[in-house]
């Protein structure tokens, strides 16, 4: 399996915002998001090779925390997640997988399901790339079957106001998503970023009910690698 980086830091984002936890980035993602913060790892070459899901454990087990996040990249588009996440929950870890959610597969013991569906606002203006992102980036069959059969959070994000009804139109196509487990996150690579749409996010919160996601790791550390 090949690991982009193993890093401890603390959840950034999501309900358990603020939580301890080490970030095991896998390598890979077939999405080309604009936006995307971690193009470091889109490449499933971008990384080193462990030779075993056991010596993943290990890298893992140097710290003391039972909170785990796989993310990548794109992680449930790797056949070896099954394997990682059943070895981490018999070691009594909690374990988020971070998605996009443009990928399935059944009978996982995971904690949460972390997913962020991309919008329009991700795709990015390249041609090669765009067609590469367009087609792929929403899959509402994947979507509804993450909600049904995994404890779940979902994570919009937004980059303007002008976001607001596709983010509604997402909601209404998801039948049985809760609006409590919705939340809209701020489009932002640096703290000066963040800070200046936070109030729009937080004003568009109030008027859905959905919550507002932190990125507490850019507040932070404005996004520094291995945070
Ligand atoms: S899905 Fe995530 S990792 Fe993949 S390109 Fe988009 S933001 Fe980056």
């Amino acid at each position: 399996m090949r690991i982009n980086e193993i890093f401890y830091s603390l959840q950034g984002e999501g309900f358990l915002a603020g939580v301890p936890s080490v970030f095991v980035r896998i390598a890979g993602c077939p999405l080309r998001c604009r936006w995307c913060d971690t193009k470091y790892a889109w490449s499933k070459e971008a990384g080193r090779q462990y030779s075993s899901i056991d010596e993943i454990i290990q890298a893992i087990q140097q710290w003391p925390c039972r909170f785990v996040v796989i993310t990548g990249g794109e992680p449930m588009v790797n056949p070896d997640l099954p394997s990682l996440v059943r070895k981490l929950k018999s070691d009594g870890k909690h374990i988020t997988i971070e998605t996009a959610g443009i990928a399935y597969m059944p009978d996982m013991p995971c904690d949460l399901m972390s997913i962020s569906p991309k919008l329009s606002n991700s795709v990015l203006e390249e041609p090669k790339l765009e067609a590469i992102h367009k087609d792929s980036k929403l899959d509402l069959a994947v979507l509804g079957a993450l909600i049904d059969n995994y404890n779940y959070q979902v994570k919009f994000v937004v980059d303007s106001e002008v976001d607001l009804p596709e983010i509604e139109q997402t909601i209404e196509k998801l039948a049985n998503v809760d609006r409590e487990k919705i939340m809209l996150m701020p489009q932002a690579d640096t703290r000066e970023e963040l800070l200046a749409k936070s109030p729009m996010v937080a004003d568009l919160c109030k008027r859905t009910g959905c919550a507002f996601s932190q990125r507490l790791h850019v507040l932070l550390w404005n996004n520094e690698r291995g945070t």
